[in-house]
C-alpha cells in the first residue's frame, strides 16, 4: 500500500487552494501547481489570511500556522508533481480540459503515484481512461470551502482497486472528514441532489414566481436551508453550476435537467457569482445586494 506523505495539486483556484490548505493543515507537504501561473501565489495569499484570522481568533496557533503555511510550496510544471505520493486535480469542471491535464501528466507520475479528481459530476471512469492506472483512480469530491466542509463524496471508478479505495478513505479520515460513498453516476449523490434544486430556483426566478430576496428567504426559514439556494449558487460559482447541469442533462438524458436560460446568460456575461463580483447578488459593497 502507498503511504502518502506529499500530496499534489493541481488547479488553485477556489477549491485547490481550500483543498491545500486542508491537506497540509493534516501535515502533509502539499505542490500547488496551475496553469496560470499568477493563481498559486493568490492561493498562497488566501490561505494565509484565512489562517491569520484563525489565529486572531485564537482557533489556531501562531505556531500551528506557519507550520501549515510552510508545508505548501509551488510547482512551476506538471514534471514537478508527478512523483507526489497522490495528486488531486482540482482545475476546471470540464472533461476535455481534465483529460487533457492526465494525459500530459502521466509520463512523469511515479509507480506508486495515486490519482484522484475533486471533479463535481464528471464520470470518474472516463477521466482514469485517459491514464496509465485506472486501478490507482479515484474521484476525492470535497465540498466548498474544504478546511470546513466535512464531508468527502468518495467515488470508485470501475477500474478502481479495493487499495485505492481504502487508502482513499483513511487519507480523507486522516483530514478530520467523513467520507460517504458514491457510485459512478453523473454528479454523484451531493450535486445529484443539490443542483437540480439551485436550478429549479434559478427557473423560479426567471418565470418571475418570486425574486432573488424572496426565493432565498423562503428556503432558508420554510426550509431551514442555511443558505438560500441562489446564494449558494453564487457561492459556488455560476459556471460551475452550469457545467453540473450539462453533464446531468447529457449523462442522463432528461429533459427535466435541462439548464435554465437565465444561468446560462448570466455564465456567458461572465457574471459567475461571488468569484468574479456579480451574479445574483452583486459583491461590489460590504453587504450583497440581490440583482433582481
Ligand atoms: P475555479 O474557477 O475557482 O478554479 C479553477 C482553476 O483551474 C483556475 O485556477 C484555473 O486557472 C485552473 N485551470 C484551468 N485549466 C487548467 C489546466 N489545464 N491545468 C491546471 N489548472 C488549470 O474553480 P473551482 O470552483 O475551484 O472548481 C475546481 C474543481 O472543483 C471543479 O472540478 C469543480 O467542479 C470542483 N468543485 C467545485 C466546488 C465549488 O463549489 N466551486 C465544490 C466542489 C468541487
Amino acid at each position: 500500500m502507498t503511504t502518502i506523505r506529499t500530496v499534489a495539486i493541481i488547479g488553485a483556484g477556489q477549491m485547490g487552494a481550500g483543498i491545500a490548505q486542508t491537506v497540509a493543515a493534516g501535515g502533509y507537504t502539499v505542490r500547488l501547481y496551475d496553469a496560470s501561473s499568477e493563481r498559486p501565489p493568490l492561493a498562497q495569499a488566501a490561505i494565509a489570511a484565512t489562517l491569520a484570522r484563525q489565529v486572531e481568533r485564537e482557533i489556531t496557533a501562531q505556531a500551528e500556522a506557519d507550520a501549515i503555511m510552510g508545508r505548501i510550496s509551488i510547482a512551476a510544471d506538471l514534471a514537478q508533481v508527478g512523483a507526489s505520493d497522490l495528486i488531486i486535480e482540482a482545475a476546471v469542471e470540464d472533461e476535455a480540459v481534465k483529460k487533457a491535464i492526465f494525459s500530459e501528466l502521466t509520463p512523469y507520475l511515479a509507480p506508486q503515484t495515486l490519482l484522484a479528481s475533486n471533479t463535481s459530476s464528471i464520470s470518474i471512469t472516463r477521466l482514469a481512461a485517459a491514464t496509465d492506472r485506472p486501478e490507482r483512480f479515484i474521484g476525492l469530491h470535497f465540498m466548498k470551502p474544504a478546511p470546513v466542509m466535512k464531508l468527502v463524496e468518495i467515488i470508485r471508478g470501475i477500474a478502481t482497486s479495493a487499495d485505492t479505495y481504502a487508502i482513499a478513505v483513511a487519507f480523507a479520515e486522516s483530514l478530520g472528514k467523513t467520507t460517504t460513498n458514491a457510485e459512478d453516476f453523473p454528479a454523484f449523490i451531493v450535486n445529484r441532489i443539490l443542483v437540480p434544486m439551485i436550478n429549479e430556483a434559478i427557473y423560479t426566478l426567471y418565470e418571475g414566481v418570486g425574486n432573488v430576496a424572496s426565493i432565498d428567504t423562503a428556503l432558508k426559514l420554510g426550509a431551514n436551508h442555511p443558505m438560500g439556494p441562489l446564494e449558494l449558487a453564487d457561492f459556488m460559482g455560476l459556471d460551475v453550476v452550469l457545467a453540473i447541469m450539462n453533464v446531468l442533462y447529457d449523462g442522463l438524458a432528461d429533459s427535466k435537467y435541462r439548464p435554465c436560460p437565465l444561468l446560462v446568460k448570466y455564465v456567458e456575461a461572465g457574471w459567475l457569482g461571488k468569484k468574479s463580483g456579480r451574479g445574483f447578488y452583486d459583491y461590489a459593497g460590504d453587504t450583497p445586494v440581490p440583482t433582481r
